[in-house]
């Protein structure tokens, strides 16, 4: 695979579809960025895309400090030995009174005169979603954290350095621990910031990497 061809691919890990803000690769004056917004993933600048000046100094104001190696094998290993749980999509119900969308009008008469109210669809009770009979994915059970130095990491976030670090397919350093992040560096010239979670109970710590 091409640099720029793995490069994409890495920073395509964080581009979040769904939303309105996160879902395309952004550019600074040196580097192509993206981020789910609990992430952030920078790779040298490459190719065409849109600018934002602002939301990433995060990024640029983390200084290199520690630069320790990180294991990223044993790291994978720790995501297989977490819990999971099945994910229930929810369909949405065809209800023929209302249409689907849930409210219905009413006609109400008094003394020859009419008012009109919008109330749940008596059909369907206005209820239009369901939980899907079948699971979706899996995802991580609640109340399972990896902690890396001195700060704690949700899963998904660690699954998706993890998915960067396998892409790039570089050794992984721990470059920096500050404020509420920690920016790790794949390869030369690749980052990964990631930030920690608020807090998290002792026992809720499923593996630590010490650094
Ligand atoms: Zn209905």
């Amino acid at each position: 695979m091409e640099k720029t061809e793995k490069y994409l691919k890495a920073l395509e890990v964080l581009v979040d579809s769904d939303s309105f803000e996160y879902n395309k690769v952004y550019q600074t004056d040196k580097h192509n960025i993206s981020t789910n917004r609990y992430c952030l993933v920078a790779t040298p600048r490459f190719g065409e895309y849109g600018t934002k000046s602002h939301g990433f100094s995060v990024f640029y104001d983390i200084k290199e400090q520690i630069a320790k190696p990180i294991d990223i094998l044993a790291v994978t290993d720790s995501l297989i030995k977490l819990e999971l749980v099945d994910v229930f999509e929810e369909d949405e119900i065809d209800c023929d009174a209302c249409g689907g969308c849930g409210e219905v009008y009413f006609d109400f008469y008094h003394n020859g005169k009419s008012y009109e109210v919008e109330a749940d669809c008596p059909v369907c009770d206005g209820v239009i979603y369901k939980k899907s009979d079948k699971p979706a994915t899996k995802d991580f059970k609640d109340g399972q954290f990896i902690k890396i130095g001195d700060m704690c990491f949700y899963p998904q976030r660690v699954k998706e350095l993890v998915a960067v670090a396998s892409i790039i397919g570089e050794d992984v350093l721990v470059v920096s621990q500050y404020g509420n992040a920690t920016m790790f560096k794949i390869g030369d010239d690749v980052y990964f910031l990631m930030m920690k979670v608020r807090s998290c109970n002792p026992e809720e710590i499923i593996s630590t990497f010490e650094l």
